[in-house]
């Protein structure tokens, strides 16, 4: 996520090296290259200039404490700029009215459909009983899309496929709801290749019949300025309530992200980071901006973990780590619940200081698949007892799984290391053990 600008602020940071205190004089050159970073990132160049002349006027006469680099220093005001210029802290979604009414904007292809789903399963997991609706009249396949991610994420899609008018399927989607009872209700609605008059004139009919507890409006952020200046006129016509950024799992130079709050004056409520269900996130500008100056996100990390770990599978595998008997099915177990916070690459890249050094390696979820073959080539009883695997095994292992003898002796290493690692701390007594090896 926005690493080409993650790398040139480091690198105007840098230039800061060795200073005892930050002046006009030395900082003027850290400022330009600040400044030329977020115009490369594709943010408009008077919101930039604004935003460098107060981290200027922020970072000048600021004496540098002991503890700190001038760098430093300056990359702490840096993140606090950003994070104002973002917004400052995330604005939740209106969950309010029965049902919960949320019309899902955006032209097509920004991933309006896709987000649905996302928001949706998101709702749902907070326990809510959810509808999607689908009020696309003209193109049956992007009702198909929704049936389908309905379908994969266990929540019901509302559809008329004979009804031509998007506001009879909204008001009717309405009056379903209420019927079975749902409490939210999120309403797709066609999007176009471009914006047009016909495309706005019917989604601001939607929303005047309905009066939606919230509006979102979906756009991609690899188009960089051009989603800004859509957003712009889609907000003129719709005076939508939030933004939903999607696509930042590409390659995006990220001036969506940084200039849609101050351009459009609407806050970014959510951010998609990928094509599955569960890669949405609500948008904090102070972590972005801390994940941007690869000050690592911990906090998001930590969320992530929260709501994607089964609280009852953690607690069997801490006994079975306790009582020595953590096996390879345990192991898998947890690798699917690490697949299940999202793509590995981001994980990482919210962990401080790993970000940077993992940029340019491919990392993605099929690095795990060979492990996965190895185990799922392992007997049940190898799988509790790994010391079983003797040389004939290995052997039979790796045939079965595809992979090589090689990548199996290393797997059953690291398994063993790990497993001494466990059985130190439960000796030392968990947390503490922890701390040590950390240390
Ligand atoms: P719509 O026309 O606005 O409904 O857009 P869709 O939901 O059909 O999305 C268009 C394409 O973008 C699809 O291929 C999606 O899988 C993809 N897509 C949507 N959101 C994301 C995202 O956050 N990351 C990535 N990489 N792809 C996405």
């Amino acid at each position: 996520m926005f690493d080409n600008l993650s790398v040139k602020l480091d690198r105007a940071f840098k230039t800061l090296k060795g200073q005892g205190s930050i002046t006009e004089v030395n900082v003027a050159s850290t400022i330009k290259e600040i400044r030329r970073a977020l115009i490369d990132a594709d943010v408009n160049y008077k919101v930039a200039k604004e935003v460098t002349d107060s981290i200027k006027e922020k970072a000048l006469g600021r004496d540098v404490l002991i503890a700190v680099s001038p760098g430093q220093l300056l990359t702490k005001i840096v993140a606090e700029e950003l994070t104002l210029l973002m917004g400052e802290t995330n604005v939740p979604m209106d969950q309010t009215g029965n049902p919960n009414t949320i019309l899902i904007a955006g032209l097509q292809g920004s991933g309006k459909t896709t987000f649905s789903g996302k928001l949706a399963n998101m709702l749902k997991k907070q326990g809510r009983t959810v509808l999607l609706a689908a009020c696309d009249v003209y193109r049956p396949a992007a009702i198909d899309q929704l049936k389908v991610l309905g379908e994969q994420i266990g929540v019901e899609v509302y559809t008329e496929p004979d009804e031509k008018n998007p506001v009879k399927i909204a008001k009717n989607a309405i009056k379903y709801a209420k019927e079975q009872g749902k409490k939210s209700l999120i309403i797709d609605t066609a999007g176009r290749l471009a914006v047009d008059e016909e495309m706005m004139q019917e989604i601001s009919a939607i929303k005047k019949e309905i009066n939606p507890s919230e509006t979102l409006f979906v756009v991609d952020s690899m188009t960089g300025q051009d989603a800004v200046n859509t957003a712009a006129v889609f907000n003129e016509r719709l005076d939508f309530d939030g933004v939903v950024l999607t696509k930042l799992d590409g390659d995006t130079r990220g001036g969506a992200a940084l200039s849609i709050r101050k351009e459009v004056t609407k806050p970014i409520k959510f951010i998609s980071t990928g094509e599955k269900m569960d890669a949405i996130d609500l948008f904090h500008p102070d972590r972005m901006a801390k994940r941007i100056l690869g000050m690592g996100d911990v906090l998001s990390l930590v969320e992530k973990a929260q709501q994607n770990f089964d609280q009852e599978e953690a607690r069997r595998i801490n006994k079975k780590i306790k009582k020595n008997q953590f096996g390879f099915d345990d192991f898998l177990s947890q690798m699917e619940q690490i697949k299940k916070m999202g793509n590995i690459k981001d994980l990482l890249g919210m962990v401080p200081g790993v970000g940077k050094a993992i940029k340019d390696i491919d990392i993605d979820d099929d690095s795990l698949k060979p492990i996965e073959a190895i185990i799922k080539s392992m007997t049940p009883d190898e799988r509790e007892n790994p010391d079983l695997i003797n040389g004939s095994r290995r052997q039979r292992i790796a045939k079965g799984s595809g992979t090589s003898v090689n990548q199996v002796n290393q797997l059953l290493k690291q398994f063993q290391q790990m497993r001494k690692m466990m059985k130190t701390m439960n000796k030392m007594g968990g947390a503490k053990a922890l701390s040590n090896l950390m240390r």
